[in-house]
């Protein structure tokens, strides 16, 4: 007989998740389910031969506007997860009607996919945010930053990440108020100011069905060209103490089951939530090694409504490599692994291309500038070294 969920929401061992996404998040949540028993099904959107696909029981390579392909997911799963957000929530929607836990729920995801309406739920929910306000024009724009004296930070209201869609705007250079007029005619759109930190932190939460949250501490985070490039934990008690309570705040406003990642910046002068992704989060990978219970972990316990595990991490870093690592080749992965503790994970992507995230390197440390000491000269001597002869066919 089919494992079925029990009238406690439990999804027992050997159930399938359905994860909507084909990503390396997925992928490492596939390894994390497999440990406990579960199979994975995997709604790609379209593409086939998915990071995650490849290492699931069922790939399901469709369009998400593919009503027979949803279909088929919701027949194959027991239970639904989410690996990205921005997506058609949709099949959330369809998933539940046919008795499915969705975990997190359609109307969360909603409401992260969406920065108006995830700003709007921190206001309510008083936890502090940069001032923001929704703009349709060019003159709109100029208001706002005549209002708030000067710059502002324009972003897509849905659909950006990693930087992508967004413009910085001086009101005395007219190319830039253009282009962020040009975001406004493409979609829904926000002016914010333009917050002068001096680093961006975040915080991966878990949040079960009977409201218990786990965190895994604070890390500090560094971006190049807006994508994530290197992670480390964090000790600062006072720093810890304020993030890690901003994040148990979110996960509660939002009723959060499953995992999210909430992203800060840090003024100094207090902290400024920037944006929550409600799914594990590049900058939470080194709980793959520091902790002993993943995000991975917890999104799996938390989906399948199984207690949760300690999230506390060992001080540890990670590095991010991107498609610019290959530029001259195939790099030499023994540089890497030869290293005492250097861990390398990649996710299985054919095509390398220049800021597409392809793999990266934890180092769990004695302390965490140790840890990125170390974690950051691996990725500079992999770089470095010379690149493998092609395999000849
Ligand atoms: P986001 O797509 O909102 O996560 O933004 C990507 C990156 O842009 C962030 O990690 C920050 O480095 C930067 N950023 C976003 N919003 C702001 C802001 N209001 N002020 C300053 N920098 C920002």
């Amino acid at each position: 007989m089919a494992p079925s969920t029990s009238r406690s929401g439990v999804v027992a061992p050997g159930a399938v998740i359905g994860v909507v996404g084909g990503g390396q998040l997925g992928r490492m949540l596939a390894a994390a389910a497999h440990q406990l028993g579960y199979r994975v099904a995997v709604f790609t959107g379209g593409e086939t031969d998915t990071p995650a696909g490849r290492v699931a029981e069922y790939e399901i390579a469709a369009p998400f506007d593919d009503a027979e392909a949803r279909r088929a997911f919701v027949e194959v799963s027991d239970v639904v997860t989410w690996e990205f957000e921005n997506v058609d929530t949709v099949v959330g929607d369809e998933a539940r009607a046919a008795g499915l836990p969705v975990r997190p729920a359609p109307e969360l995801v909603r409401t992260c996919q969406d920065r108006r309406r995830e700003r709007e739920m921190l206001g309510e929910a008083g936890v502090p945010h940069a001032p923001w306000s929704p703009v349709s024009s060019a003159d709109e724009i100029l208001t706002w930053c005549d209002m708030w004296g000067g710059r502002a930070l324009v972003k897509a209201a849905r659909g950006g990440y990693d930087g992508k869609s967004q413009q910085l705007v001086d009101p005395a250079d007219p190319r830039t108020v253009a282009a962020a007029a040009a975001l406004c005619a493409a979609g829904p759109t926000i002016a914010e100011s333009v917050v002068e930190f001096h680093r961006e932190v975040s915080v991966v939460v878990a949040r079960s069905l009977d409201g218990t949250i786990v965190d895994h501490g604070v890390v500090v985070n560094t971006h190049v060209d807006g994508i994530l490039d290197t992670s480390v934990t964090c000790t600062d008690p006072d720093l810890v103490e304020a993030a890690t309570g901003l994040a148990w705040q979110v996960a509660a406003a939002l009723e959060l089951v499953g995992v999210a990642c909430v992203e800060m910046f840090d003024t100094g002068d207090g902290l400024l939530v920037n944006e929550i992704a409600p799914r594990p989060h590049n900058s939470g990978h080194l709980t793959i090694e520091a902790a002993a219970a993943s995000q991975f972990d917890q999104q799996v316990r938390t989906v399948c409504g199984l207690p949760l595990g300690d999230g506390r991490c060992r001080p540890a870093a990670m590095a991010q490599l991107l498609g610019e690592v290959w530029d001259s080749g195939d790099p030499d992965w023994s540089v890497v692994l030869a290293r005492r503790g250097v861990h390398l994970h990649l996710y299985g992507k054919s095509e390398p291309r220049r800021g597409r995230k392809m793999g990266h390197l934890t180092v769990v440390g004695d302390s965490p500038d140790e840890a990125l000491e170390r974690v950051t000269e691996a990725r500079r001597a992999l770089i470095a070294a010379p690149r493998l002869a092609p395999v000849s066919p």
